[in-house]
């Protein structure tokens, strides 16, 4: 009896060891830094999905990962491509919005936010001149939501072909 007792608690921690080895692994491979997840937002039941929002800023947005350590919120924002030399300016700009509203929901300011690529990560400082840059570029698209007519941003003829605009816009590659 004694025998099967320390067998079965053998079993019981080595299962328990491979599940927190699956843990970690898992999260290394989602690029997530230490800590706990508090906000999920990869799909699936019973995970989080609702948005964060800033009433003051007027903006709302799901990250795809907030994980906290020692309250520090860190958002992680997944990226399916191959990584560039340096994240594109759109994706260190979605990762400073989601800094400005885990801030606003949290109450404390994060440090820093991870663009993770298919290959690499990127840490990208939440700094008060990458926050002035996010704000100045919400009100820039504020004032082009209002225009009749807003110049091409970009010279990509790729991202026009997956637009849904290309038909009725004039200024398609
Ligand atoms: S088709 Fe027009 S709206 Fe669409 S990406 Fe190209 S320039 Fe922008």
């Amino acid at each position: 009896m004694t025998l099967f007792l320390g067998l079965l608690t053998l079993v019981l921690l080595l299962i328990g060891l491979a599940l927190l080895w699956l843990a970690r692994w898992g999260r290394e491979r989602a690029g997530l830094p230490a800590g706990r997840v508090i906000y999920m937002d990869m799909g699936g039941r019973g995970r989080q999905r609702v948005a964060l929002v800033s009433r003051r800023h007027g903006l709302s947005g799901r990250p795809d990962y907030l994980v906290e350590n020692r309250n520090h919120v860190v958002p992680v924002e997944i990226k399916t491509g191959l990584a560039p030399p340096q994240p594109h300016e759109g994706h260190i700009l979605q990762l400073a919005a989601y800094c400005l509203l885990a801030e606003e929901t949290y109450g404390h300011r994060p440090t820093h936010g991870i663009v993770r690529y298919a290959d690499r990560s990127f840490v990208v400082d939440y700094t008060p001149a990458l926050e002035a840059r996010l704000l100045k570029t919400l009100e820039l698209m504020r004032t082009d939501l209002l225009a009749s007519d807003v110049a091409r941003s970009h010279k990509q003829p790729s991202r026009c072909r997956g637009c849904g605009y290309r038909d009725i816009c004039d200024q398609a590659l």
